[in-house]
């Protein structure tokens, strides 16, 4: 008999523990709330050297980029599926649906398989969806998240299922040369462009462009900034503006355009979205921080790099105002190995940094050690809901993952311990998190319950201790039927017809006058057989 009761309690101490967080003058913001908003910066070919760079020549060495404070960071990997070195268009579908492909696809396997887009999840869950990048609007990295297709150069194909199959509620950018007739200035649709493309020669020569089909899809189209500025956000269904023939204007290079900036862009794009109750998904892209580097021109990237950083202040004001946002800030791969070094034995002064470079061919020729991406790690940054999953060692299908969990948090918050067989001993405590909001140094409490339930088949005898307890706040403070945690004893009996027997114990603190400030905490109850 002796031995038996030595083995049971040993048994029941290891096998019976239930858990109550316990808070105090924290809003929680429980996991289930998920994200109502998501918005996704990549910088393109925007690796940690160019982050650097643009660091000490906005902010100084010591200074801060707007990226730079987000709450959590990490490092991502970037293959492709077919290569170590990927392109936009694999490691954007990474991004975008969480799948590896090979370079060149478009959100699709080798093999054709249309893969889902965050953009398309989005939509389907009611929210409002919108792109804007700084390249062409056809191109690889907005295209991953609004088109499926065989290759990235299908720029027609691209168009086609942004305006008949995925129809964002706004598309910003450039590339208007790939949408307009073939009668007009500048226009890339020219007869044997489309038979490459894969139209019929039939096609080919009815082919009017793509504007008047974007309009009849309810798009209202704009061509530079002073119409994107004239446009009522409130009363606009569906928003494509295209401001350059090709690419949008570098950063460093668009005086006396009227292009939109990036920021700009990302404002009048939230202004439109937030239109809509459900929430919304918006893709921002940097892109021409990857042409810079194709360049090897530390003037044009620095700059780029920089404006790309002014719509993540855009991204996080609006966050500031609209809680459940979730910020991503992160890049699709490193571009022309780019290192940070200085030409003097000193710390450049604010702006100085590239200014001297320049100045300094054998310097600014150095810095580069390609003329193409690389496949060293790349940022990740994130503030908002679930944010917190976005930090250590992490690969680019990753943060799909986080995205669609934050937009569709998966239902698990039952605090049931419940088994097909009913044990011996077993409790469960109903009540899995307790708050007492705020209370004054010296001060106590109001009274709040904690349910303990016996579901097993015996009588038992609950005790209680306090862990993860912060300076000892809750071992002091916490209150259980009136005696101290270490004091609780509680005999619960079993009701061995639904194994359902629950007991109220009242919980309160008796706040000591030493304390402040906010405190979290974990209450272990134990059970033993009697
Ligand atoms: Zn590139």
């Amino acid at each position: 008999m002796e031995d038996i009761t030595t083995m049971n309690r040993t048994y029941m101490k290891i096998g019976l523990i239930a858990v109550l967080m316990l808070s105090i003058a924290i809003p929680q913001v429980s996991a289930e709330d998920g994200a109502k908003n998501i918005i996704l910066l990549i910088g393109d070919g925007m690796g940690f050297a160019q982050v650097t760079a643009a660091r000490v020549y906005e902010a100084g060495p010591d200074g801060c980029l707007n990226m730079d404070t987000l709450d959590y960071s990490g490092y991502m990997s970037t293959h492709s599926q077919n290569s170590l070195v990927t392109d936009s268009a694999a490691a954007g579908t990474a991004l975008a649906c969480g799948k590896k492909t090979d370079n060149r696809i478009i959100s699709q396997s080798p093999d054709g398989e249309e893969y889902e887009t965050i953009l398309e999840a989005a939509r389907d869950n009611g929210k409002a969806t919108g792109i804007v990048s700084t390249a062409r609007i056809t191109h690889a990295t907005p295209a991953v998240f609004g088109a499926h297709s065989s290759s990235r150069y299908n720029w027609d194909d691209i168009a086609k299922d942004y305006l008949q199959q995925t129809k964002p509620d706004l598309l910003l950018g450039g590339g208007l040369r790939y949408w307009l007739d073939d009668t007009e200035t500048g226009s890339h649709r020219t007869y044997e462009n489309l038979l490459e493309q894969g139209l019929s020669e039939a096609e080919a020569l009815a082919d009017d462009g793509l504007i008047d089909d974007a309009v009849a899809e309810g798009y209202t189209i704009v061509y530079n900034q002073s119409e994107l500025d004239a446009l009522d956000m409130n009363a606009e269904e569906r928003v494509l503006g295209l401001f350059s023939l090709s690419h949008m204007s570098y950063e460093f290079e668009r005086d006396g355009t009227d292009e939109p900036h990036i920021a700009h862009m990302t404002e009048k794009a939230l202004e439109l979205l937030e239109n809509d109750p459900d929430g919304l998904f918006l893709m921002v892209e940097g892109a021409r921080i990857d042409h810079a580097g194709h360049a090897n021109n530390i003037t044009l990237n620095v700059h780029d790099t920089v404006a790309f950083d002014e719509a993540v202040r855009v991204a996080l004001e609006f966050a500031e105002t609209h809680p459940g946002t979730l910020v991503i800030v992160t890049a699709d791969h490193e571009c022309g190995g780019l290192s940070v070094e200085y030409p003097f034995e000193s710390f450049p002064a604010e702006g100085e940094y590239i200014q001297d470079l320049d100045n300094e061919s054998e310097y600014r020729d150095g810095i580069w050690t390609s003329g193409s991406h690389t496949a060293v790690d790349v940022p990740v940054m994130a503030s908002g809901p679930f944010a917190s999953l976005l930090t250590g060692r992490l690969d680019n299908t990753g943060i799909f993952d986080v995205m669609e969990e934050a937009m569709i948090p998966s239902n698990d918050t039952a605090t049931e311990l419940s088994a097909e067989v009913i044990p011996a001993i077993s409790i469960t405590v109903e009540t899995s998190a307790l708050d007492f909001g705020t209370v004054g140094a010296g001060l106590h409490s109001d009274a709040l319950q904690i349910t303990i339930v016996n579901t097993g088949t015996h009588d038992v005898n609950v005790t209680a201790e306090a862990w993860a307890d912060q300076n000892n706040f809750y071992a002091t403070a916490l209150r259980l039927n009136g005696g101290t945690v270490d004091g609780f004893s509680e005999g619960i009996p079993a009701d061995i017809t639904d194994f359902e027997y629950a007991e109220d114990v009242a919980a309160s603190l008796e706040v000591p006058e030493w304390a402040g400030g906010e405190y979290d905490g974990t209450v272990l109850f134990v059970a033993e057989g009697v």
